[in-house]
């Protein structure tokens, strides 16, 4: 192999994120590549959830709307995933999953181009984005969606773009591919045309140092990279060009304008927190803060660099090891976000023959395996371990023992 196990194990001790790992609860024995579905439990949660349950519930019970800051959750946390994705303070707010976002992103920028009816969508999306706008489309009538090609890249999104064209909805970076889409270009070339772009930065946020930029709207989960735990609050951001003209269809009283004036009818906050509809998960917000408070010490260039330092690792060695995979994810790292995706046609067995010898990622239909490379807690040694027991998986036909070829529930 072109590098050594040792070797690996000098860049760790050279790793300016080195120290971030012990931030984590780690199960020993396992290499966990799948940062990118589930996020690892940073350590400090559970006494973060626990002071939240005890002390601010169980002691000053609803007076911590007030003392604790309850009500305010939602704009605080924003706040503070902000700087992860290259928003100012006012511009982000937590709360909901990301299809609920997703619904209250598209149904509030439509009107915005009155008198265009189109909605451009990617059929390689995450599904959910795709049957969100389908519900969306389908309650407002009167709409259509255009779909673009699979992989489409700017010159399959301009030949779907025109002066019917309200809104253009992409991730970006692909969940099955890790493919990653310039974001700045993208958003021109939808400007250009006149239309509203709404990215989806679900699986970029954490992995790659996103800039929202000239972006009208975006969303995007904090479960994934961003550790926040299970069912972790989504978040949305809207343009501050965009903030008192777009209207939040789900018009619930946690974004009124006076939500204890208890008004019969419904007038909406101003700035993001309109786009807040009932009680937040309070739980779930602990649990994201206790993260947040280590994406804040961290130098998002350094999270960068090492992640396309990890995955170009992995590559290589896998590559080295000359097995039948077929990469999906683009060789240049400047184009990934931070998996790597293999093609195999028995790719799910592959993966649970991986994860009985602890390296853990995943599968998505209909034949791709993901790795995921969460630089905080991930190291140069943990690549190299996984992909030498991808190459004995594969080299000694361990997974075609039949107990790895029925499907679980959650792949
Ligand atoms: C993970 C992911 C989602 C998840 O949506 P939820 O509402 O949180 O389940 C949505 N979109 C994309 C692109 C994702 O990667």
């Amino acid at each position: 192999m072109a590098i050594t196990r040792a070797e690996c194990q000098a860049l760790d001790a050279r790793d300016p994120l080195r120290d971030v790992r012990d931030e984590f609860a780690l199960p020993p024995g396992i290499v966990y590549l799948l940062g990118n579905s589930l996020g690892a439990l940073p350590r400090r949660t559970p006494e973060r959830v626990a002071r939240t349950v005890e002390t601010e519930w169980g002691v000053h019970m609803g007076a911590s709307w007030n003392t604790a800051g309850w009500w305010d959750l939602p704009e605080s946390t924003g706040d503070r995933i902000a700087p992860l994705i290259g928003a100012g303070p006012g511009q982000v707010l937590a709360g909901d999953s990301t299809s609920v976002n997703i619904f209250k992103a598209v149904t509030g920028a439509l009107p915005l181009r009155p008198g265009r009816r189109v909605v451009v969508s990617d059929l390689d999306n995450f599904p959910t984005d795709r049957y969100v706008v389908q519900g969306a489309v389908a309650a407002l009538g009167s709409y259509e969606i255009r779909d673009i090609g699979s992989g489409a890249g700017l010159a399959g999104l301009e030949d779907a773009l025109g002066d019917d064209v309200a809104l253009v909805l992409l991730s970006q970076v692909d969940y099955r591919t890790g493919a990653l889409r310039d974001m700045a270009a993208v958003t021109r070339q939808v400007h250009e045309a006149g239309a509203i772009m709404i990215w989806d930065l679900c699986h970029s946020a954490g992995a790659v140092p996103v800039e929202v930029g000239e972006a009208d709207l975006a969303v995007g989960c904090t479960y994934k990279y961003l550790n926040g735990g299970p069912g972790a609050p989504a978040y949305i951001y809207v343009a501050p060009r965009h903030q008192e003209a777009v209207r939040n269809v789900i018009s619930g009283w946690h974004g009124h304008a006076a939500p204890f004036a208890f008004e019969p009818d419904y007038r909406p906050a101003t700035g993001v927190r309109r786009f807040a509809t009932g009680s937040p998960p309070v739980l779930s917000y602990a649990a994201l803060n206790a993260s947040l408070d280590i994406w804040e010490r961290v130098d998002l260039r350094e999270v960068r660099a090492k992640s396309q330092a990890m995955t170009s690792l992995f590559i290589e060695l896998v590559d080295d090891a000359g097995t039948d995979l077929v990469l999906a994810t683009p060789r240049d790292p400047e184009r990934r976000g931070s998996q790597v995706s293999y093609r195999h046609p028995d790719g799910y067995p592959v993966v649970r023959a991986l994860a009985d010898r602890g390296v853990v990622g995943d599968f998505r239909e209909p034949d791709v395996m993901r790795f995921g490379f969460a630089p905080l807690y991930l190291r140069y040694v943990d690549a190299y371990d996984a992909a030498t027991a991808l190459a004995e998986v594969l080299r000694e036909d361990l997974w075609r023992d039949e107990r790895y070829a029925r499907r679980l529930t959650v792949t």
